[in-house]
């Protein structure tokens, strides 16, 4: 039989992206809701919402497919959602945009990502990245032969440490690539920590990536500020973001980024060849979200503020130490008050031993002691799963 093998599988491997006997790894977030699945556990794990967003958007997708929008929409992505991505951006951010030639829609953010290191990246070249990160920057920065190097948030604040930052830079560097608010940390970045930012990337003349997907999921009256609007930035800055948070869709996989001209003219050359185009008769509705009151997008956030501080409570109670988050669907806690040494054994067993999944930190790590004993809990739930989660993860005391 044919060897199975590519130039993927020498990176993957490489990069810890494979398991040791060079079989497919499938992520972490597959894996624990697969063990969710299996065992009938809660699955406070991948991060998607157990409700649907507005109406209105579901309706829209319904009558776009009833219209006949079926077929292959542009490459670009069709003219009223990439008319709504640029409006968006100037409604929220101030920030002037051209629907025309600085806005690309893709299959998620996933893809941006993904079709943006691919473009803007040669082989060797290196990428600064926070870590903890999201695990397919790992996979993508490796599938371009690119380098990672991460630069490490810490618990208990998560602060972004300047001069490591800093460190983290070489001749090599190609790319920063950014996510705030950040998963898994929950952390939204201070606008000193954004300057920073703002400053390294155009004292060392590198492309800022930015993954802004919770950009309207910040909580205790935080703003989110797109690191495009600091100056010298918008020329230097892709962002990107999806409607899968913003408008609770996330199956849909509907993302896009805006960025100068030449650049989104580069990623474009590469994401044609990646899925040339996605979710036609998604595209409009996605729109038409966009387009939904400034109060909608404010309520979720409440909504989802009110679900966090419930699981924060729940966890607290239980006997962990959380850190409360600032934005996103995650709250962190350290499970080593339990007498927790290993997160990632501990998340295996956490389904027999109290019915709930979770995602162990480690997942988000190059070297991950920092995050021994920390844990990943989903708060995108419905009210009465994370009370059921939070009665049941009280047991956890006794039984450990
Ligand atoms: N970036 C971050 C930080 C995420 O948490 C996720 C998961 N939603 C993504 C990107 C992927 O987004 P999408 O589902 O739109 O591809
Ligand atoms: N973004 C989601 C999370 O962080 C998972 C998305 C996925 O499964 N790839 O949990």
């Amino acid at each position: 039989m044919a060897e199975v093998r590519g130039q993927w599988s020498d990176v993957a491997r490489a990069s810890g992206l494979l398991a040791a006997d060079g079989s497919l790894a499938p992520t972490v977030f597959a894996r624990m809701t697969a063990l969710a699945t299996a065992t009938g556990a809660i699955n406070l794990g991948q991060g998607f919402p157990d409700t649907d967003g507005p109406a209105e958007v579901l309706e829209a997708a319904r009558a776009a497919i009833a219209s006949g929008a079926n077929q292959y929409p542009p490459g670009r992505g069709v003219p009223e959602l990439r008319a709504a991505v640029a409006e968006h951006q100037r409604r929220w951010y101030g920030l002037s945009v051209d629907p025309d030639t600085e806005v690309l829609v893709t299959a998620g953010a996933t893809e941006a990502i993904a079709a943006t290191v691919l473009a803007l990246c040669s082989p060797g070249d290196e990428v600064v990245v926070l870590e903890p990160y999201y695990d397919s920057y790992a996979a993508t920065i490796a599938l371009g032969g690119a380098v990672r190097r991460p630069v490490t948030l810490r618990w208990p604040d998560f602060a972004l440490d300047a001069a490591a930052l800093a460190a983290a830079f070489s001749d090599r560097t190609r790319l920063l690539l950014l996510n705030n608010p950040h998963n898994p940390t929950g952390r939204v970045l201070t606008p000193d920590e954004l300057a920073v930012v703002a400053r390294v990337a155009r004292e060392r003349d590198v492309v800022v990536v930015t993954d802004e997907v919770y950009e309207h999921l910040t909580f205790d009256g935080r703003v989110h500020v797109p690191l495009a609007t600091l100056p010298g930035m918008a020329e230097r800055t892709v962002t990107i973001s999806s409607a899968g948070k913003t408008l609770s869709v996330t199956g849909w996989k509907i993302g896009w980024l805006h960025a100068r001209a030449d650049l989104v003219d580069a990623i474009t050359t590469v994401k044609q060849f990646l899925t040339y185009v996605n979710g036609g008769p998604f595209q409009p509705a996605v729109a038409a979200g966009l387009a939904l009151p400034s109060s909608v997008f404010r309520q979720a956030a409440v909504d989802l503020q009110e679900r966090r501080d419930l699981l924060v409570a729940g966890l607290s109670s239980a006997g962990l130490d959380v850190v409360v988050p600032e934005g996103t669907y995650f709250v962190v806690a350290d499970a080593a008050p339990l007498g927790v040494t290993d997160a990632t054994s501990f998340c295996l067993q956490l389904p027999a031993l109290a019915g709930v999944v979770a995602v162990p930190m480690a997942a988000f790590y190059d070297d991950a002691t920092p995050a021994r004993s920390l844990v990943r809990f989903a708060c995108c739930k419905r009210p009465e799963v994370i009370a059921e989660a939070s009665r049941r993860l009280s047991t956890l005391k006794a039984r450990l």
